[in-house]
């Protein structure tokens, strides 16, 4: 079993704080700083440019990718990290659709994140082979899986409502119609058990600040099929990602397996904090997480539900439909959330109309949910979210 109280002193949380947002950006696992500190002085500060070799940089990427590997399924040397997210949905995407050469269709659904579209769409304009991105609603999608199809390209749990595709069914029917598949892992890995390697995923991406607490900007991962890691072409063919990069080749071949799809210069600091953040992991098992989730969005649900008649809810009801997170649908959302925010509850606003609250058992129990549920009640009991300055939007919601 895993120990919640112990996972929980891992991490820095701010007294006072109940924070519901580890869906968006994960708290300060306590070790990291030591652990970026000591990379900066002992490493970077007295090793210079000899730490590539001496403090094991260069390989960072393929061993923390091992270790987000046993998060989502994926056997060691199938999983590797670096780059942002953004830039691992192009390198899966357009690496996939070189595999499909005779097919021009992507196929999404108007539920998943914008960035995965829209890198989708610019990838389009540069392929400019007359690729069609073809994104039905999500609970259309199985339908449009035909032999048309060259990708199709999900996000698991959507951002907004939390709502989790089948990947299992989603991948075999891609399958039997010829297509490849490339899933999002970005509100799943490290929420719900994921098993890429069971459900037969050809590509997976997904980032590391969210639910995986390594912090802002902290590389993401991608996956890649065993059957194909040995034959796929790069699309983003950078010199790491080369079979022998030091031996500064002017031509291109593609690293073996998974190195390949590494890019450039990985971002070594944060893979420091990366490491530390996937220590806390190493005690943890995904099925006690799971559990633990569902137990504490159930108890959210049922508090708001009956202290808060205005507030809709917006993610499945059923709690094997969703991911780890619970969102309510109010005309005055953004306002709501201000009004939580300044109570020191954290949670985040998405438009239109979105208030969301991520679960995240590592750090969040029974006790946060309630006294979220007790501040959320009074704001909406008293209209306390009705105040011109929770109104004003910031840059970031
Ligand atoms: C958070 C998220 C992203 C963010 O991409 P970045 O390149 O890290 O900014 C992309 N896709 C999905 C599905 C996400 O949830």
């Amino acid at each position: 079993m895993t120990d919640f109280a112990a996972t929980r002193s891992q991490f820095h949380l701010p007294p006072g704080m109940i924070y519901l947002d580890g869906n968006s950006l994960g708290p300060l696992p306590r070790a990291a700083a030591s652990r970026i500190a000591r990379t900066v002085d002992r490493e970077w500060g007295e090793m210079l440019i000899t730490g590539w070799n001496k403090a094991g940089w260069m390989a960072q990427p393929a061993v923390l990718g091992d270790r987000i590997g046993r998060l989502i399924g994926a056997a060691p040397g199938t999983c590797i990290v670096g780059d942002t997210l953004s830039i691992q949905v192009y390198q899966a995407l357009a690496s996939a659709l070189h595999m499909r050469p005779d097919r021009r269709m992507i196929l999404s659904d108007t539920g998943n994140f914008p960035t995965d579209l829209y890198m989708a769409e610019g990838l389009i304009g540069s392929l400019g082979q007359g690729h069609e991105l073809r994104c039905v609603a999500p609970e259309d999608v199985a339908d449009h899986i035909t032999d048309e199809v060259a990708v199709l390209m999900l996000t698991e749990a959507d951002y907004r409502s939390g709502r989790l595709h089948d990947m299992i069914a989603l991948t075999a029917k891609a399958h039997a119609a010829g297509a490849l598949t490339v899933w999002d892992l970005a509100h799943t890995a490290g929420a719900t058990p994921v098993d890429v390697a069971g459900a037969g995923a050809d590509f997976a991406v997904g980032c590391t600040y969210k639910y995986l607490n390594a912090g802002p900007g902290a590389p993401a991962f991608i996956y890649v099929a065993p059957a194909h890691a040995g034959t796929v072409q790069p699309a983003l063919s950078g010199w790491l990602g080369h079979e022998a990069p030091f031996a500064f080749d002017p031509a291109y071949r593609p690293g073996p397996g998974i190195e390949r799809m590494r890019v450039g210069t990985p971002p070594v600091l944060h893979m420091a904090a990366l490491e530390a953040a996937l220590d806390v992991w190493d005690m943890v098992d995904m099925a006690d997480v799971r559990a633990r989730s569902i137990e504490l969005t159930e108890r959210f649900i049922g508090g708001v539900e009956a202290a808060c008649p205005d507030l809709t809810l917006a993610s499945p009801r059923q709690a094997q439909m969703r991911g780890s997170q619970v969102s309510f649908r109010h005309p005055q959302g953004y306002a709501v959330m201000q009004a939580l925010i300044a109570r020191r509850v954290i949670g985040d606003f998405r438009a239109p109309d979105i208030i969301r609250f991520g679960f995240t058992p590592l750090y969040i129990g029974p006790e946060e949910v309630d006294a979220a549920v007790a501040v959320l009640a009074e704001i909406m009991g008293k209209r306390l979210w009705d105040r011109p300055e929770y109104k004003t939007r910031a840059g970031v919601t």
